[in-house]
């Protein structure tokens, strides 16, 4: 038995196979390094395994690493932001700066100790902006 190899999890932990092994056990499975090869990103992901191989690169415990598996099939595109999420984030710091009394547009998120009103209130609001412009 090779001393990497625990495909229950039963002495490691979490199913741990030496590297390069997982696939004859589990083509699912993927490190990060492998993902990101393949524009996927482990994002949401949970660790469903580990691969172990000894090195000698200085810093290592016992001269042994380690790399968390994730599964392929759930992993999701590395996207840095899509259009849809750009637009909900953009809506999202636009309600955050809207006053909920007037509806004015102010440049600063507006706190919700206030209930995200303007900051002295909505009377007074038109001269604390003509004084701020
Ligand atoms: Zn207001």
């Amino acid at each position: 038995m090779h001393p990497f190899l625990d495909p229950t999890g039963e002495r490691f932990g979490v199913p741990t196979f030496p590297w390069g092994w997982s696939r004859f056990f589990d083509a699912d499975l993927r490190t990060k390094a492998q993902l990101r090869a393949e524009g996927l990103s482990i994002a949401g992901l949970e660790v469903v395994g580990q691969v172990k191989w000894r090195s000698n690169r200085a810093g290592n415990i016992g001269g042994v690493r380690t790399a968390n598996l994730y599964r392929r099939s759930l992993a999701r595109p590395v996207r840095p932001l899509s259009p849809a999420r750009e637009r909900s984030l953009a809506r999202a710091y636009l309600a955050r700066c809207t006053c909920s009394g007037c509806g004015r547009l102010w440049d600063v998120c507006l706190p919700t100790s206030n209930g995200r009103m303007c900051p002295t209130g909505c009377a007074n609001a038109d001269e604390l902006l003509a004084v701020a412009a």
